[in-house]
């Protein structure tokens, strides 16, 4: 594979030629990269006293700033971060055009291990990068990082969101995610059955972690049977008390004879083992990549099971955060979380206009507004300026 040219000389002098020294193949693979997925932007951030290697990458920002969680994680090596960054910040742009929200696509990751690495100068450092993009990027909590580390990134930069609600911050955003998960569910009932009664169906949640129990709880007040499953017991036996749900074991929940599956804990759990186990109609639930590939999708598809894709059911968690930037407002966030319902109906219209399944009408459906927005603020509506001009004298 050809690399750049390589300066046998810096120009200006005998300074010795750096860039000789950069493994070229490398670079070109990376541009390669960023065309295949239409990346806009990346930077790589280094702080040696700080000891921060960081990568932020924007994928995409027709719509607005691109917003996205900084993640903390120990990767194996620069490329796996760098996937990594590249993918999330590439799901961010989906989730946010297909929200409906005027934001763009972008994720930081800091290469590290969040157990040992962290400290003051750390994220003040991502935190000076993060300003130095003016708003291009706007972060968030992801993976490995807390509130309190959000705290050091907010000292330096207000192109920050999910800091503590002393400083207008929006707190935790699981009970506005299990809402929308809600709200998404009662457009897929609507679909499936032509009305929207949650309490005449049953539920298989997987997970009862912040979001899952907030949902059950949901799911309960309406009257709902629900199955649970969790690999922590604890959490298990407090759906149970609580709210009345019914336990069944980890591996079990895909057995259950419930109308809904909701995955509400880990990624790719609908997959070729379980796919011929699910007797559920509908999957809907609130965590992220649930469908191990495209293919599974299809399948679902071809076999009458409405997916509601994972991206546009789990987004009250960004919308929540997007209105920290304009004066956080917990009303107005309650009332956004409704259009997760209208997102929905939109999604599976496209669906069954073009006749493709659920997951490929939501990525259409977020193509198409990008698409169609970017080209409405094409013409110029600024504002002129003209220096140095006298009307009098
Ligand atoms: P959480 O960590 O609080 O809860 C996840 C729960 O799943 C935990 O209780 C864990 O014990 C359980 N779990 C893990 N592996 C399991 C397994 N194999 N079987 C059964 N249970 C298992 O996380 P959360 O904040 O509730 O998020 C849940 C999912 O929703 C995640 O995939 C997350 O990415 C996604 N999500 C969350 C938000 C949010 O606002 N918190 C927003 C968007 C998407």
């Amino acid at each position: 594979m050809p690399g750049f040219p390589v300066p046998e000389r810096v120009i200006g002098g005998n300074t010795p030629p750096v860039h000789s020294t950069v493994p070229t193949p490398e670079f070109a693979m990376i541009f390669e990269s960023l065309a295949k997925n239409g990346h806009e932007e990346v930077v790589f951030c280094h702080n040696a006293d700080a000891g921060l290697k960081a990568i932020i990458a924007i994928h995409n920002s027709v719509l607005g700033p691109a917003l996205g969680g900084l993640r903390m994680w120990p990767y194996a090596s620069e490329q796996e971060a760098l996937n990594d960054v590249l993918r999330l910040s590439r799901g961010m742009t989906y989730k946010a055009a297909v929200s409906g929200l005027n934001l763009g696509g972008g994720k930081a990751v800091i290469w590290g291990d969040p157990n040992k690495d962290k400290s003051e100068a750390l994220f003040r450092a991502i935190g000076r990068f993060v300003n130095s993009l003016n708003g291009r990027y706007i972060t968030a909590e992801d993976v490995g990082i807390d509130v309190n580390d959000m705290e050091y990134v907010f000292r330096e930069t207000d192109y920050v969101t999910g800091v503590h609600q002393v400083h207008g911050g929006s707190g935790d955003p699981s009970p506005f995610t299990a809402y929308g998960t809600l709200q998404g569910l009662m457009a897929a009932l609507q679909v499936k059955y032509g009305h929207e009664e949650v309490g005449k169906f049953s539920y298989a949640v997987q997970g009862a972690g912040h979001v899952g129990m907030q949902f059950i709880k949901l799911l309960r007040e309406q009257g709902a049977k629900v199955f649970v499953t969790d690999i922590n017991q604890t959490l298990v036996q407090k759906a149970v008390d609580d709210y009345g749900a019914e336990a069944v074991s980890l591996d079990a929940i895909y057995d259950t004879d419930a109308d809904v599956y909701s995955p509400c804990a880990l990624g790719g759990t609908v997959n070729e083992q379980t796919l011929p186990r699910l007797k559920c109609k509908i999957i809907c639930g609130a965590a992220n990549n649930q469908l191990a590939t495209e293919a599974i999708g299809d399948e679902l598809n071809a076999r009458g099971v409405l997916y509601a894709p994972d991206y546009a059911v789990n987004a009250g968690g960004l919308m929540n955060v997007s209105l920290e930037i304009d004066g956080y407002n917990r009303e107005r966030a309650m009332r956004m979380m409704r259009t997760i319902y209208y997102n929905l109906g939109k999604i599976f219209q496209i669906a069954s206009r073009d006749g493709i399944p659920t997951y490929k009408a939501a990525d259409r459906m977020a193509e198409e507004r990008i698409d169609l927005i970017g080209r409405v603020k094409l013409p110029y509506m600024g504002q002129p300026r003209f220096l140095g001009r006298m009307r009098h004298g």
